[in-house]
């Protein structure tokens, strides 16, 4: 139902003039940086200068604070409202994304796929906030409120499962074809 040509190119949408990102994650204790190395308890990584540094940290320790310092992107997708067809812009955010754009190999190691809209409440906060199509909405589907994005037009919930979804998958495929 969704057809591909609808979308406005993401990468348009991205900041030109931020710096490019660091692809390398730099070591807290020396002049390297660290690398997945993979050991007896599986991925983590390691300095670059080993054996001469030792330092090491966990995958999630070192996204946590990779997204620490590099913040968290906000992807803006145009395409057709699932109810009246009307071309309207979807917002979340979506950390894996970033993940597969500057640092794949942290993506292969950590799927945060599932990580949206309605996941995070302070970004929910914010969205919501700069936003006025994007609001607390009762589902009957899942029972319960959740922040969405929701058509300006004729108002219907544009859900996590289809819409975000469908954006989501779109986006990662574009990164894909990318690289
Ligand atoms: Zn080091
Ligand atoms: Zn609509």
């Amino acid at each position: 139902m969704f057809d591909p040509e609808h979308y406005d190119d993401p990468f348009e949408e991205m900041h030109p003039s931020a710096a490019a990102p660091s692809k390398n994650l730099s070591c807290e204790l020396c002049d390297g940086h660290y690398v997945v190395r993979h050991g007896t308890h599986g991925a983590f990584f390691g300095c670059s200068n080993f054996p001469r540094c030792r330092s090491t940290k966990t995958i999630e320790e070192q996204t946590y604070a990779w997204f620490k310092e590099q913040g968290i992107r906000i992807y803006e997708v145009e395409q057709p409202c699932w109810k009246c067809g009307k071309p309207i812009k979807l917002r979340s955010y979506f950390p894996h994304l970033d993940l597969l754009l500057d640092q794949p190999e942290l993506a292969q190691k950590l799927d945060l796929s599932i990580i949206r809209l309605s996941i995070v409440d302070t970004l929910d906060e914010y969205l919501s906030s700069k936003y006025q199509e994007i609001y607390s909405r009762f589902s009957k589907k899942f029972d319960g409120e959740y922040v969405a994005n929701n058509c300006p037009y004729c108002h219907s919930l544009q859900g996590n499962t289809m819409s975000l979804k469908t954006a989501y998958n779109y986006l990662t495929e574009r990164i894909r074809k990318r690289q």
